[in-house]
């Protein structure tokens, strides 16, 4: 099994979003990842749709000025995958950790994948107060995809080696990625923490769905981390710029 990195474009904001009482501002990798298992391809989220490229502000709204954008033509995932003679229609299998801009925003140009998300983040989406209070647009999302909705922890292939873990807390039902690989085993984070300093401080973002879980999850991570497993982190800009990109595998 083979894990690579896909780089989806830059978000630049105030800092204090992403470690709450930080100054000055931040710039945030927008990550996809792609695992290719004997049995099939994975994608573990599909970053930033498309038309940010040329207007945040018309997708967006006004989340877009609380951002800007580094993403231009060829960084959206469909041109990664195609980059890797890959074709977006032929991927299977998108595992959403959850339902953020930057995370969902490709989820239009994989037509036959089937998403894998945990069911209370899925009915936190079709919420529309939650909708609002977590700044969901449904139409990243709501798209009449097949649908794995998990209750928990989830072994896709049954053969321990891509699981579903559940981190929630930086939204209702956010999840991670635990991947066993020949070079040991691999937990991509996603927005259960953003940083390295997420971690080792205990620092959240300046907007949580619900505190207390989102802590549960990083003590969850730490136990991972001791245990041995290597975390990549969400948004971590200095980690990321030390892995090596696709074609290149991670791991
Ligand atoms: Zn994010």
């Amino acid at each position: 099994m083979r894990v690579l990195a896909l780089a989806c474009g830059w978000l630049t904001g105030d800092a204090g979003l992403f470690l709450a009482g930080e100054a000055g501002r931040m710039r945030l990798p927008v990550p996809s990842w792609l695992i290719e298992h004997p049995r099939g391809r994975v994608l573990f989220d599909s970053g930033m749709h498309p038309e940010l490229q040329r207007d945040p502000r018309a997708r967006l709204g006004p989340v877009a000025d609380v951002f800007e954008f580094s993403y231009g033509p060829g960084e959206d995932v469909a041109s990664r995958l195609r980059a890797l003679e890959i074709d977006p229609a032929s991927i299977r299998l998108l595992v959403t950790s959850h339902l953020h801009f930057d995370h969902v925003g490709g989820n239009a140009s994989l037509p036959n994948a089937r998403v894998v998300v945990q069911r209370r983040e899925w009915e936190a989406g079709r919420d529309p107060d939650l909708v609002r209070r977590n700044y969901y647009d449904p139409r990243d999302y709501d798209l009449g995809h097949d649908l794995l909705l998990l209750d928990g922890e989830h072994d896709l292939f049954g053969d321990g080696s891509v699981v579903c873990v559940p981190t929630y807390g930086h939204t209702p039902g956010h999840q991670s990625l635990r991947l066993r690989t020949g070079s040991g085993e691999l937990v991509l984070t996603a927005d259960a923490c953003y940083l390295r300093r997420t971690l080792e401080r205990l620092q959240l973002p300046g907007t949580v769905f619900d505190r207390e879980a989102m802590l549960a999850s990083l003590q969850r991570l730490r136990a991972l981390e001791s245990a041995g497993a290597r975390l990549l982190f969400g948004h971590d800009a200095e980690q990321w710029q030390s892995l090596p990109r696709a074609p290149e595998p991670v791991a």
